[in-house]
């Protein structure tokens, strides 16, 4: 029996107490965009994330067999730090070899954050229903399309970029989800009603792009994309892309950073977003480059424990540390030049195949 609109909106402003940005509810449709996966995974867009090609992501019902609605929750993350298209042409790159890690990865793993915040939503909603009935939790980490729902639930559109815009937010916030059993009154009543896509003719992520891993037709060749050579490829980057890597260790903010709808974007104030500093002063923004590729195993575990950058992986994460160093123009004789030229020689000889190869690479262009 479908709930009673109030309820929707009860729910939608527990989540906004709650400290959830944005919040709707969605039918637990077969939405169209849903389908469009299939094709994208047949074309290989997907490179190796094989767990995009899960069934179950094309319809919410192979998810949970009863599903009847999908709460949608956005979380800006926001922090009040540069953008990193600004912190580059300030400048400093060449003097120190510095990194750039994705705004989203600064603080504590957002997993958590999400679902501490879906968790009390669940818990709220339990006291209000009296009727028993089902609620998963899922912040990235299930068979969700989470930006198809938050779409259908009015959240924003979905951009060129591939991500969700909202017109206040921009794009600098996580999506959750808490599908239920429950029927819940949908927030956008009609399709009519959903946000229009206010891309319009702009294509400034497109063409900022620095690996055209975005394609005219709103689609990413994740291939190409520096947040999958960085975060998700486990083995060899492909040496096409490692001088337009720049300087980035994990992932990238470039498509981000240049859309219009995120130069007035509203900061986030929240302590679990702002950059870590390690145990020995080390900042994530703009990091150290010799220091992030000079980590041992012990060094990178205990600075990233509940940081969602342990799923770069050590190897990974000093993989691209190397590609960046190579990317660097320190000035030959300065004490940062011998330094790297040091640290990259002992890696050259790393027993892990992918950082002694990009540590080699990155040697023959320092
Ligand atoms: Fe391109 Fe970077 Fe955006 Fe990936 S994250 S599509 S590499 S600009
Ligand atoms: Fe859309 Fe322009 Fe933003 Fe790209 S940069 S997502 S085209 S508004």
């Amino acid at each position: 029996m479908m709930q009673p609109s109030t309820d929707t909106a009860w729910i939608v402003e527990r989540a906004r107490e709650i400290g959830f940005d944005l919040c709707g509810v969605v039918r637990a449709e077969k939405f169209p965009e849903l389908a469009q996966y299939k094709d994208w995974l047949k074309l290989g867009y997907a490179g190796e994330m094989k767990y995009l090609g899960d069934p179950r992501r094309q319809d919410p019902r192979l998810v949970m067999e009863n599903v009847r609605s999908v709460i949608v929750c956005a979380l800006n993350y926001n922090t009040a730090a540069p953008y990193s298209v600004k912190a580059a042409a300030a400048g400093t790159l060449e003097a120190k070899p510095k990194g750039w890690i994705s705004r989203y990865a600064w603080g504590d793993d957002y997993h958590e954050a999400l679902w501490e915040r879906l968790n009390r939503l669940e818990a709220e909603m339990r006291a209000r229903f009296a009727a028993p009935f089902e609620a998963r939790g899922y912040a990235d980490t299930g068979p969700i399309a989470e930006r198809v729902f938050a779409k259908h639930a009015g959240l924003g559109w979905i951009g060129k970029n591939t991500l969700l815009l909202n017109r206040e937010l921009g794009s600098w916030f996580f999506l959750g989800v808490l599908i239920t059993s429950l029927e819940l009154a949908p927030s956008m009543a009609a399709e009519a009603a959903l946000v229009p896509d206010l891309c319009g003719s702009c294509r400034k992520c497109i063409d900022a792009c620095p690996t055209e891993a975005l394609l005219e037709s709103w689609t990413m060749d994740a291939r190409r994309c520096i947040s999958y050579l960085t975060i998700e490829l486990r083995g060899t980057i492909p040496k096409e892309f490692r001088e337009a890597m720049g300087w980035q260790v994990y992932g990238c903010d470039i498509c981000q950073d240049v859309c219009p709808y995120n130069q007035k974007a509203p900061v986030s104030g929240l302590q679990e977003f702002q950059p870590r500093t390690a145990r020995n002063g080390q900042t994530l923004l703009e990091p150290d480059l010799l220091w992030l590729a000079g980590l041992s195993e012990e060094e990178f575990r205990e600075t990233f424990r509940g940081s969602a950058m342990k799923r770069a992986k050590w190897k990974g994460l000093v993989r691209n540390a190397c590609i960046a160093l190579g990317n660097c123009k320190l000035e030959p004789g300065s004490p940062e030049h011998g330094e790297a030229l040091e640290l990259l020689t002992r890696l050259a000889e790393s027993s892990e195949i992918h950082i002694a190869e990009s540590a080699q690479w990155a040697l023959q262009r320092i």
